[in-house]
């Protein structure tokens, strides 16, 4: 069985990166390295001569990472539930310091009153067992896929974790299945709950190696073009939190052909990825693009999703938004943008309620380009009032 270093990609030494398979590697723990020079430092200064045995006895560099890992994303997460979970038991095991670890509680779902503290390790040693049961039945794909999501949905309020708890869950999935082959459903599966986890967590450079990784994991397996669109959208996103739009646009800009080749203009992942692709190009100042892939596909989803779908209104606020960042906005544009704002307005209020995210926005993207346009009928006004003022026969 080979296992191939995925998520350890830099020297242990020098934290150089080695990518996906350059450098050296220690014939019987696998810990990398980028060189013969480090190797040796390892050995004589870093204390490998010791570590080796323990990493080897863990099953390998890649898994005791995951291991150590996991312990530091617990500790992380039981501190930020500290204060939330004071007096509180785990309602798996029923105490309040897990017997084994020590470990605290957390609780990061949408769960209330005295429901839904746990221990990481519970929560995991559940669906451990539950996917072990799965597999070994050969249930079917509605059940197994029920099954995983216990690992980012709690089972008692049917929301999913966030933030730390995520990202404690997501390496708790990845020590679980690290040492299987990396065809294995589950390994496939773990490196995109991780990826996830990281991106709650607000992660994002370590998300990217694991995002990475998977993409390049995916396309030597032979992965599905749909599979792969879906890591490619992830890891965009990725990109974008990290403020690498340059980066983030060319594989928003394939994703989106990917699924207009793929499953044609109408299909709502159509949609969505050129929603994607449009709002980087916003971002980037190209909004002449912007605007003309998003005058093609408007229609289109109005077409099939309809007026008060909330894909539709992300679309069209994205259009009006392009004018307000657009400094060769005529006034009539900008006029034209406050309509479509305060229709969208109107429409999100009625249909979300005026605390859903997506109502906020427009709001906010109403009150910017209003203030936008007065800023300009302003310049006109003072211009007009210039010329009235001036004294008569100057003209
Ligand atoms: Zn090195
Ligand atoms: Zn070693
Ligand atoms: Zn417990
Ligand atoms: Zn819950």
């Amino acid at each position: 069985m080979t296992i191939y270093e995925m998520i350890l990609t830099q020297c242990a030494v020098c934290a150089a990166e080695l990518g996906l398979s350059s450098g050296k590697k220690c014939g019987r723990c696998s810990t990398r390295y980028c060189g013969p020079e480090c190797q040796v430092q390892h050995w004589k200064e870093g204390g490998h001569d010791k570590l080796c045995k323990l990493i080897k006895k863990a099953g390998g560099a890649e898994q005791y990472n995951a291991n150590k890992k996991y312990a530091e994303a617990v500790a992380v997460a039981a501190t930020a539930c500290a204060e939330d979970t004071k007096g509180q038991t785990c309602y798996i095991c029923t105490q309040a310091l897990h017997w084994k670890t020590k470990e605290g509680l957390v609780r990061m779902c949408a769960c209330r009153g005295t429901a839904g503290f746990a221990h990481v390790s519970c929560l995991a040693e559940q669906v451990k067992i539950l996917w072990a049961e799965a597999e070994e039945n050969h249930l079917d794909d509605k059940v197994m896929n029920a099954r995983w999501h216990r690992w980012d949905k709690c089972s008692l309020c049917e929301q999913d974790y966030h933030g730390v708890v995520a990202c404690a869950l997501g390496w708790a999935c990845w020590k679980t299945y690290v040492g299987r082959p990396e065809t294995d459903q589950a390994r496939c599966l773990a490196m995109g709950l991780l990826g996830n986890g990281l991106h709650e967590a607000e992660r994002h450079a370590d998300a990217l190696t694991v995002k990475e990784a998977e993409l390049a994991t995916k396309r030597r397996i032979g992965a599905s073009e749909n599979q792969l669109l879906i890591v490619q959208t992830n890891l965009a996103i990725t990109y974008q939190a990290l403020g690498l739009l340059d980066q983030a646009l060319p594989l928003k800009r394939e994703v989106y052909s990917g699924h207009l080749k793929l499953q044609g203009e109408e299909h709502v992942h159509t949609l969505i990825a050129a929603l994607n692709y449009a709002s980087c190009l916003v971002d980037l100042q190209r909004s002449e693009e912007a605007k003309s892939l998003l005058r093609k596909m408007i229609p289109v989803a109005r077409r099939v999703l309809g007026e008060t779908n909330d894909l539709t209104i992300r679309m069209r606020c994205s259009y009006a938004r392009t004018f307000y960042k657009d400094k060769g906005a005529t006034l009539d544009d900008l006029r034209e943008s406050v309509t479509t704002l305060e229709d969208l307005d109107r429409t999100a209020r009625r249909v979300l309620g005026g605390e859903h995210p997506l109502t906020r926005r427009v709001d906010y993207e109403l009150r910017l380009t209003r203030a936008a346009l007065r800023a300009r009928e302003g310049d006109v006004e003072s211009l007009r009032n210039a010329i009235e003022t001036m004294p008569p026969g100057d003209a």
